[in-house]
């Protein structure tokens, strides 16, 4: 019996590594990097679909590895997500992008709505409205300047605190967003009684415009439910003109990609803004 006891641990050991192991060494990794400060704010301009003029910036993580270099948020996202790192990672992003936020207005930079996302499961914590109070006190950043996205599914899953949380954080004066918008399952009921400023058309309906008929008659239907609902309405992942033009033709107020820019550093980002004030 002990024989099959150890033959079938054995077994049972060398099925997790290949997975398991992997898994194991990239939290360890990852938690080495938050600890030597590897993580970098990236900047990705939100434009004014009328004007064209840069009016903020979704912040977005990265991780600068000394071997692999620039390390993309959907290899540690999710493992973040599972272990309860986001937690940390998630405070660290909000602290970093208020403290650059506070510095560019010190040197004199328009006021800029900056967007940091917040993960389902720091959504999930009760203690989420006082953390961003906290962070905007200590780094002096104006709570009206800060926007926070949460995503359709992250406030699907929370239904019961959802509207308590978001309440807490818009007394703040705090902008609130609902990210992803299209792929999750979120009721107009509870749409309608969220107090959200803008909603995110999720990149997947913009790919393949203006070839999809189904996905073009999406877009425009859910630009014109989100004014309904009173909500701004920003198209994500706008790459070519076409995109562009139908989604200004069907007035949607904002739009973030590639077509303007990808994410870029904080000092990129700054240049950006510097090259439209000249203009
Ligand atoms: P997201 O919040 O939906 O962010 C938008 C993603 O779309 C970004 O990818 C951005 O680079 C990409 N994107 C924007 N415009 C275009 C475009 O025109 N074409 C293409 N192909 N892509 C475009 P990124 O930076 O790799 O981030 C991926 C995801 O990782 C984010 O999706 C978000 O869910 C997560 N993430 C990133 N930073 C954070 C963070 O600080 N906290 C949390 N919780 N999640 C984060
Ligand atoms: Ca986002
Ligand atoms: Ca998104
Ligand atoms: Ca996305």
């Amino acid at each position: 019996a002990k024989d099959a006891g150890r033959g079938c641990f054995a077994y049972f050991s060398e099925d997790l590594t290949l997975a398991a192991r992997e898994r194991i060494a990239l939290e360890s990794r990852l938690r080495r990097a938050i600890e030597q400060q590897d993580l970098r704010v990236f900047y990705q301009p939100q434009v004014d679909i009328i004007s064209g003029r840069i009016i903020g910036a979704e912040a977005l993580v990265r991780w600068q590895d000394s071997v692999e270099g620039l390390i993309p948020p959907i290899r540690f996202i999710p493992i973040a997500e599972e272990t309860g790192l986001i937690l940390v990672i998630g405070e660290w992003v909000l602290r970093e992008t208020c403290r650059q936020g506070r510095q560019w207005l010190d040197a004199g930079l328009l006021p800029l709505t900056l967007a940091v996302n917040v993960s389902p499961h720091q959504f999930r914590r009760s203690d989420i409205c006082d953390l961003v109070a906290t962070v905007l006190s200590d780094t002096g950043f104006p709570a009206s300047q800060l926007e926070l996205e949460i995503t359709e599914s992250g406030l699907m899953d929370n239904q019961g605190n959802a509207t308590e949380i978001l309440n807490c954080l818009r007394g703040q004066g705090i902008r609130l967003a609902i990210d992803d918008f299209g792929t999750g399952y979120s009721s107009l009921a509870c749409l309608k009684h969220f107090p959200l400023d803008l909603l995110k058309i999720d990149k997947s309906f913009i790919d393949d415009i203006p070839h999809l008929q189904d996905d073009m008659e999406i877009a425009s239907t859910i630009i014109a439910m989100g004014h309904i609902l009173g909500f701004k309405v920003l198209a994500e992942g706008v790459e070519t003109p076409e995109q562009l033009m139908f989604l200004q033709e069907k007035g949607c107020d904002m739009y973030q990609g590639y077509i303007k820019s990808c994410p870029v550093p904080a000092e990129e980002f700054v240049e950006l803004l510097r090259n439209q004030q000249r203009l």
